[in-house]
C-alpha cells in the first residue's frame, strides 16, 4: 500500500508524481508505453521539432528571390532520427527526475479491480497488484481512429505514424482540419517540393474554418499544401464504400 498511485506518466502525471514524492508521499507512478505523454513522445515536441526542418527547407528554397540560390535536398531518415534523439533526449530526462524525486516507477498498463486497487500488466512481462490511499489519473489522450468506411484497407495511418514515417510518401491526404492534422502535414509539401514531388497533399476539412482559411491558407498554399472545404458523400467502389468529395479541391461551397 502506497500513499499515492498516479497513472499515467504524461504532462500533468510525471510532475504530480514528482511533486508528491519531494513533500515526502509515497508515490508510484505507473506508465503504458513512455514517460513523457504525448506531449513528449507524439506531440508538442517532435511536431515542433519536425516543423523545423520544414521551414529551413522552405526557406533554402524560396530564397531565390532574394538572390539566394540554393540548392535543396531533404533526407527524410535524418530528419527522423533528429526528432527521435530530441524525444528520447526529453524522455530520458523526465524519467530521470522522477527517479531522482524517489517515484517508483513502473511499466505496464492499469486497471481498477476495487476502489484504490489496482491491476497491472507488466511492460516486461508478469502482473502485480496495488493499493494506495489515493489514485490520481491521468490517462490522457492518444489517436482515435474515425468511423469512416474503408478506412481500415487503404493503408491509413495516424499522426503517431507519421512521425516516423522514412519515406516520402506519393501523395497523403489528410482527415480533418484540426491543429493535430495542420501541425503534422504541413510538413510534408517542404519535403516534397524539395525532392520534386509534384502532389503534395491534401488536408480535407469537414467543416469551413473562416479564421483558420484567411489566417493560414494563404501561408500554407504558398507551401503547397491545399485545401479542400468538404463534405462526404459515400459510394460503393470495388468491394469498399468509396467517400467522395464533391466539388473537387476548390470546393467553394458553404459544407452541408
Ligand atoms: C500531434 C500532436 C501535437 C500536439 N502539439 C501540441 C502543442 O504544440 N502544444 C500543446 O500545448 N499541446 C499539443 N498537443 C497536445 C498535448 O500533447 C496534450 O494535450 C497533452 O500531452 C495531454 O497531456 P496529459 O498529461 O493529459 O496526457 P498524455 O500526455 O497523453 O499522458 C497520458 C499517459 O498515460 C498513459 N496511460 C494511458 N492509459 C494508461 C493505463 N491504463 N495505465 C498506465 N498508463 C496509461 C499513456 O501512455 C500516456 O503516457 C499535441 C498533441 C498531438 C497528438
Amino acid at each position: 500500500m502506497t500513499s499515492a498511485l498516479v497513472l499515467g506518466a504524461g504532462q500533468a502525471g510525471g510532475p504530480l508524481a514528482g511533486a508528491l514524492a519531494r513533500a515526502g508521499w509515497d508515490v508510484t507512478l505507473v506508465e503504458r508505453v513512455h514517460v513523457g505523454g504525448t506531449c513528449v513522445n507524439e506531440g508538442c515536441t517532435p511536431t515542433k521539432a519536425m516543423l523545423a526542418s520544414a521551414k529551413a527547407a522552405h526557406v533554402a528554397r524560396s530564397s531565390a528571390a532574394l538572390g539566394v540560390h540554393a540548392k535543396v535536398q531533404v533526407s527524410l531518415p535524418e530528419i527522423v532520427d533528429r526528432v527521435q534523439g530530441i524525444v528520447k533526449t526529453f524522455r530520458d530526462g523526465s524519467a530521470a527526475g522522477l527517479k531522482s524525486a524517489g517515484v517508483t516507477l513502473m511499466y505496464g498498463v492499469a486497471r481498477f479491480t476495487g476502489v484504490r486497487e489496482m491491476d497491472v500488466t507488466l511492460q516486461a512481462g508478469g502482473r502485480t497488484t496495488l493499493g494506495a490511499d489515493y489514485v490520481f489519473i491521468n490517462t490522457g489522450t492518444r489517436p482515435r481512429w474515425p468511423a469512416v468506411p474503408g478506412l481500415d484497407v487503404v493503408g491509413a495511418m495516424t499522426s503517431d505514424a507519421l512521425l516516423h514515417l522514412r519515406e516520402l510518401p506519393a501523395h497523403l491526404l489528410s482527415l480533418g482540419g484540426g491543429y493535430i492534422s495542420l501541425d503534422s502535414r504541413s510538413c510534408m509539401p517542404a519535403w516534397a517540393a524539395a525532392s520534386r514531388c509534384s502532389r503534395p497533399g491534401r488536408v480535407c476539412c469537414p467543416v469551413r474554418m473562416p479564421t483558420l482559411q484567411t489566417r493560414c491558407g494563404g501561408c500554407w498554399k504558398t507551401r503547397g499544401l491545399l485545401f479542400t472545404w468538404a463534405f462526404r458523400r459515400e459510394e460503393p467502389h470495388a468491394g469498399v464504400t468509396r467517400s467522395v468529395w464533391p466539388g473537387g479541391m476548390q470546393a467553394a461551397s458553404r459544407p452541408r
